[in-house]
């Protein structure tokens, strides 16, 4: 390798090594390391001979969880080029921004993204369904691949950009995160730390729980990072299997960990509760699973509780992270996690924290203030935002927006986002705290906590509730189970109940903007 090994390129390249072992599942197809590399080294070709792709051109991905997904992204990188995966979930209005902003000169798409994309003009490279008039078939486009096809030559350095991924657009519009190589070839480190905690189960050791190869169940999209990064390039990494799902379904992720062996699911804290609350969680053969992995939004106390009553001697872990840290940086598991449910763990080995006061003033131990974050996973900026980059990216310390605390032993706990606390009468109330203590009570299946206006206390606490299948509560009951928990201060004067599940974005994050709309016509 000319540059850093660390470089996606060198990755993988070093997939190679696990050579006729299984990398990517998807229904009843297989994909090895061997052939995986075979075809991202010449659709990487493909798009330096055919479409004129040169360093730092950008190239977008828009698929649900494809393995043409991964190998559309490792062409992307290998060709020198900056991928940009688009959410699959978005509108053609909104492809068409992620297209524009970002300036891709290729799409890589699936069928029904290529039908989004068609009128953005830009040529189109299509899996998965029919191309539209003009775009070209991507088995086409890959040709014969053959055996000893070598990578196309690009010099890279570390710094040069890799990937423009998109925030989850949770607090806003989404930003288009500007990740560079090297922050890409440090998700093997934060990756590392990740599997500490998916091996540490509870009555074998490390060395012991090594010996087995890790089967991942994915069940978040691959164009968020923790899909990306904690999914699919510590699979590539570690040599093991990454099974794929088109979305997330609790029934279905039941049979393929059966069938399939997995040994860590990754999601979101929601689809650890789904797959335990699902009816026919009983009938399965679970005994592979031996971690549950979750983060992306708060998990709350009783989720841990949950795990140890009907997954016992698993490692359930709470990771945390975000786009503009290359995914994982901070993380809790095993015994840690056990004696502190509420918090986030300690950060991985690479990245620093603190928490700040608004003038930007570090506070101490048990004060809540705004976290920051520091290390080589940090990116770059944001693409083509020069404003929105000096406010979050401060010497070097990224500001992110969510409010936390940090205990005497470096643990960090999540209090709120900024954007989500409720302010009652100049009492600050951390909608995470209502929400978990609201989990506490069984017939509680889904809760989400939100600011109501009020003429003289400025906001008063109001929760949206989803109750458990089959079970009933009334307002009054739950405010009483509250005040035995917390403060009189912060129990919800408004309780909604609802029927169908509360809106979430494909990263499981509640949107609040949007229930704050619908419930008081407002955001
Ligand atoms: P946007 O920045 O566009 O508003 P977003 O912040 O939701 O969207 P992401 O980068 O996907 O976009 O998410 C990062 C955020 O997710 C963090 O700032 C934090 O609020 C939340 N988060 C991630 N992991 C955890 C966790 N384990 N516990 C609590 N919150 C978490
Ligand atoms: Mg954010």
């Amino acid at each position: 390798w000319k540059h850093a090994p660390a470089h996606f390129r060198a990755l993988l390249e070093m997939s190679r090594f696990h050579g006729e072992k299984v990398f990517l599942v998807y229904e009843d197809e297989q994909i090895t390391f061997e052939e995986h590399f075979r075809r991202a080294a010449t659709l990487a070709n493909r798009l330096v001979d055919d479409y004129g792709i040169r360093k730092g051109d950008r190239v977008a991905v828009a698929m649900r969880n494809y393995p043409e997904w991964v190998i559309s992204f490792s062409a992307v990188l290998a060709a020198g080029a900056v991928a940009v995966p688009l959410n699959a979930w978005w509108t053609e209005a909104e492809l068409a921004y992620g297209v524009r902003d970002s300036g891709a000169k290729v799409l890589i798409a699936d069928g029904e993204r290529a039908v989004r994309l068609a009128s953005t003009g830009v040529p189109l490279i299509v899996t998965r369904g029919e191309p539209p008039a003009g775009a070209r078939a991507f088995g086409e486009v890959l040709g014969e691949v053959a055996a000893d096809v070598k990578l196309p030559d690009v010099e890279l350095f570390p710094d040069d950009p890799a990937t423009i991924f998109y925030t989850s657009g949770t607090t806003g519009h989404p930003k288009g995160a500007l990740g560079s190589h090297r922050n890409l070839g440090q998700s093997p480190m934060t990756v590392a730390y990740g599997l500490m905690h998916s091996l540490a189960m509870a009555g074998k050791d490390l060395a012991a729980a090594a010996g087995t190869r890790r089967v991942m169940l994915l069940t978040v999209p691959l164009f968020h990072v923790t899909g990306c990064f904690s999914g699919m390039t510590t699979t590539m990494f570690t040599g093991g299997g990454l099974v794929l799902m088109y979305k997330w379904d609790p029934e279905q992720a039941l049979r393929l960990i059966e069938r399939e062996k997995v040994s860590a699911m990754i999601g979101v804290p929601t689809s650890a509760w789904q797959l335990m609350s699902h009816p026919d969680f009983g009938k399965y053969d679970l005994s592979s699973l031996t971690n549950l992995g979750y983060g992306g939004a708060p998990a709350p106390p009783k989720l841990l509780e949950r795990i140890t009553e009907n997954l016992p001697d698993r490692a359930p872990s709470n990771g945390y992270g975000m786009t503009e840290t290359t995914a994982l940086a901070i993380g809790n598991g095993g015994a840690d996690y056990r004696a502190k449910p509420d918090s986030i763990g300690r950060p991985v080995p690479v990245v620093d924290v603190r928490v700040v006061d608004p003038l930007d003033n570090e506070l101490p131990p048990g004060e809540v203030g705004e976290l920051c974050l520091r290390g080589p996973n940090v990116i770059l900026g944001y693409w083509n935002k020069p404003e929105a980059t000096a406010q979050t990216f401060v010497d070097g310390w990224v500001h992110t927006g969510d409010l936390a605390k940090i205990d005497d032993e470096g643990f960090v706990y999540i209090v709120d986002r900024a954007k989500d606390m409720v302010i009652r009468g100049g009492e600050n109330v951390y909608c995470a705290e209502v929400e978990a203590a609201l989990f506490e009570h069984p017939a509680v299946d889904d809760a989400a906590v939100i600011g109501v206006p009020h003429d003289e206390l400025g906001e008063e606490v109001g929760a949206v509730i989803r109750l458990a299948p089959g079970r009933s509560v009334t307002a009054e009951e739950l405010q009483a189970f509250l005040a035995a928990r917390i403060a009189k201060f912060k129990i919800p004067a408004h309780i909604w109940f609802r029927d169908g599940e509360l809106p979430r974005n494909p990263g499981g994050k509640i949107l609040k903007t949007h229930l704050r709309r619908e419930i008081l016509g407002s955001a």
